[in-house]
């Protein structure tokens, strides 16, 4: 006697018509555990998990993935409507492609009663191994032509698999012949993969191709910021800079060094500052114990303030030079390490009783004044990031 669900026996229930609108949450959710099940003991194709996370709200916008991202949307509001098919989304490493072709399944799952199955190319070749070695190859066939939108992720690693490829090309003309929606991702363009076969290859470019950017300065910037909002976490924007410009050519490890960060400073219960952020982003200690020249101190109070320098070393007694000298003084005496007439050299020859004047000026305001406080820890952490 044959087992049930051998090969011939369509694997599961005949799918309806497709949606018009949004379907019941309860039937959704059922239409979507029936694609996973399998009735063969033997044969089981099934698509990996989505990350709930990985959505379109949660995908930054820049320069960098602009194109790539709208085309991704257009497909996630009107799939199989789209004239973007397959849609091949290519990038480094850790530039955004799962995420985004993720957010493309959760976006159809929440709006639409459409099949999504995600898998990526291993998964994918075990499934297609998998069924030929059982011969259940119709079973195979079944499965993956019942689903209206097949997402294949890092579909490099197809490289001279000519067996798989065979697999995956037939996969794809049944859909695409059936006006299904298909989405690739792989980390090159596609014709630097090496060892594919040319009918694949003029498949995975017969839609639209679209590439992941390393993210520009700014949209690191918005990255973090929102990563530390999601985490209900707030950094000071210097910082937030200061990390986006060390880590230029990679989400995941923009994220990582932040996770890192964060896990710091509530594990030892630490503010989050220079030194901390330095230690999570791995950073040797004599690094750490870099110092600032008395120029860039300079430098930094005088931007603060809007002051050009020369101001500030001459000898005007207008309110804000004198406020912006006295800051540049007392930064410089805190942190340089230099003796007071060195200090008062550097501002324009000054004496070193004119430095010890301006440090208590500067003293006694932090003990009157918390808005000066305050400015004066902004100032700190301008001067911290901007001279390294
Ligand atoms: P890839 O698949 O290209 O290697 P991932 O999609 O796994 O990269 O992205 C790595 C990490 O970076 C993920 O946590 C992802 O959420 C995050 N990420 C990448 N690009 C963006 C972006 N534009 N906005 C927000 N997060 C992003
Ligand atoms: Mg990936």
């Amino acid at each position: 006697m044959p087992p049930p669900g051998h090969a011939g026996t369509p694997p599961r229930a005949a799918k309806g018509a497709p949606p018009s609108g949004p379907p019941a949450p309860d039937a959704a959710r059922h239409a979507r555990a029936n694609i996973f099940e399998s009735e063969s003991p033997v044969f089981i194709a099934s698509g990996l998990p989505l990350n709930a996370s990985y959505t379109f709200d949660r995908f930054i916008e820049g320069d960098c993935n602009q194109f790539a991202r709208s085309a991704a949307l257009a497909i996630a509001q009107q799939p199989r409507h789209t004239a973007f098919n397959p849609l091949l989304i290519y990038g480094g490493v850790g530039l955004g492609k799962t995420h985004l072709v993720q957010a493309i399944g959760n976006h159809v799952r929440q709006h639409s009663d459409y099949k999504v199955l995600y898998t990526s190319s291993d998964h994918f070749t075990s499934d297609y191994m998998q069924s030929l070695r059982t011969n259940r190859n119709n079973e195979f066939v079944a499965f993956y032509s019942d689903i209206d939108l097949l997402i294949i992720d890092d579909v490099q690693f197809f490289s001279n698999q000519p067996k798989t490829q065979e697999g995956l090309f037939h996969t794809f003309n049944l859909l695409h012949q059936s006006g299904k929606q298909i989405v690739f991702s792989t980390d090159r363009a596609p014709q630097e993969i090496p060892g594919v076969a040319e009918r694949l290859l003029s498949r995975f470019q017969g839609g639209l191709v679209a590439d992941l950017q390393q993210p520009e300065l700014e949209t690191r910037i918005a990255i973090l910021n929102r990563k530390a909002n999601d985490q209900g976490i707030d950094i000071p924007y210097e910082f937030i800079e200061f990390i986006a410009r060390r880590i230029k050519k990679n989400v995941r490890e923009l994220e990582s060094a932040l996770i890192r960060l964060l896990a710091h400073a509530t594990l030892h219960r630490r503010e989050i500052d220079m030194p901390l952020i330095r230690e999570a982003l791995g950073e040797r200690p004599d690094e750490e114990q870099a110092k600032p020249t008395v120029e860039n101190i300079r430098r930094a109070v005088c931007a603060y303030f809007g002051i050009a320098e020369d101001l500030v070393l001459g000898r005007g007694r207008n309110r804000e030079i004198v406020q912006a000298r006295h800051v540049g003084m007392y930064f410089s005496k805190k942190l340089t390490g230099h003796s007071l007439a060195t200090i008062g050299r550097y501002f324009g020859g000054k004496d070193h009783s004119t430095v010890i004047h301006a440090c208590r000026c500067v003293e006694n305001l932090i003990e009157t004044d918390p808005n000066f406080r305050e400015t004066l820890k902004r100032i700190h952490r301008e001067i911290e990031t901007g001279y390294r």
